[in-house]
């Protein structure tokens, strides 16, 4: 019997076989926000994926979506053009830690500021796997790193944290082990109106697991396995992650907000009365 997988629908397989180590997390995370997609039925035409640089950053290339692989940091400030020229697309940033939250940080905190309604997926496996396994501002304490040899000692950002007090409306954390619900966050996500933040703790055994003697891809889930809690809802300030540690998970932030669009109509509205039309994107 020859059965194709589901999957493959939503795939250009004439890019396969793809780039990713043995044991990478990334091909499990693609896997549960295809699933994801088919459980929103948000129809394929209006859906964008946005991915920077980095090993994440391939995702775009991989989608059989309309999807965009931009330089380095710069897919939020890229989505949100893509948002605000057609409002009705469902915009996706699929990137990394070190693209989205190094380089791109600033990008970062002022999209969820704003409450653009694009939703980020942040794999996060603590290093830069394409160009080498350097420190990312994710790093725990003592992790160490091509750039940091002796240990990481710089305080890592806690990414629900910051996404949360920068202004999200839904911030949700699971690590690769999570799959199922990887998928229930992601498709959440995608329903949220809203800046919407699913961080993906991943692993990279090439780099950072070899360098740290954490042990290879499975090795790795099964340190996910054992030392995760979910506790959905958790307070933010509480879920940071130390180097070896316990990681919590859960959906942490789930409130709402006005979007960017909902402001801008309400207050343009209130200035210019009826004579207002309700931005519609650039036609
Ligand atoms: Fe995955 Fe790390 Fe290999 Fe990149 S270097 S593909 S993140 S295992």
């Amino acid at each position: 019997m020859n059965e194709t997988n589901p999957v493959e629908q939503y795939l250009r397989m004439d890019r396969m076989p793809h780039i990713w180590c043995s044991g990478c997390g990334l091909g499990t995370t693609v896997n549960c926000f295809v699933r994801a997609l088919e459980g929103c039925q948000i129809p394929l035409d209006q859906i964008c994926v946005v991915s920077g640089i980095g090993c994440t950053g391939r995702v775009a290339g991989y989608l059989k979506l309309d999807s965009f692989h931009t330089t380095h940091g710069r897919p939020i400030p890229f989505a949100t053009g893509l948002k605000l020229a057609n409002p009705k697309l469902k915009v996706v940033v699929y990137s990394g830690d070190g693209d989205l939250i190094a380089i791109g940080g600033n990008h970062f905190i002022h999209a969820a500021r704003r409450n653009i309604d694009i939703t980020v997926v942040c794999v996060n496996n603590f290093t830069y796997g394409m160009t080498g396994g350097q420190v990312t501002p994710t790093t725990p304490i003592d992790a160490t790193a091509t750039t940091t040899p002796y240990g990481n000692f710089e305080e890592p950002f806690s990414l629900p944290y910051l996404a949360e007090s920068a202004g999200a409306v839904y911030v949700a954390r699971w690590t690769t082990y999570h799959i199922r619900h990887i998928t229930k966050s992601i498709k959440e996500a995608l329903q949220k109106k809203g800046f919407s933040f699913v961080e993906i703790i991943s692993p990279c055994p090439t780099l950072y697991g070899r360098r740290n003697r954490l042990g290879d891809g499975l090795e790795m889930m099964k340190f996910y396995k054992e030392n995760s809690t979910i506790k959905n809802g958790a307070d933010t300030r509480e879920v940071g992650l130390g180097f070896k540690g316990q990681i919590v998970c859960g959906k942490f932030i789930d409130r709402e907000r006005p979007s960017f669009l909902e402001m801008y109509n309400l207050k343009m509205s209130e200035r210019l009365g009826s004579s207002y039309k309700t931005y519609e994107g650039i036609q």
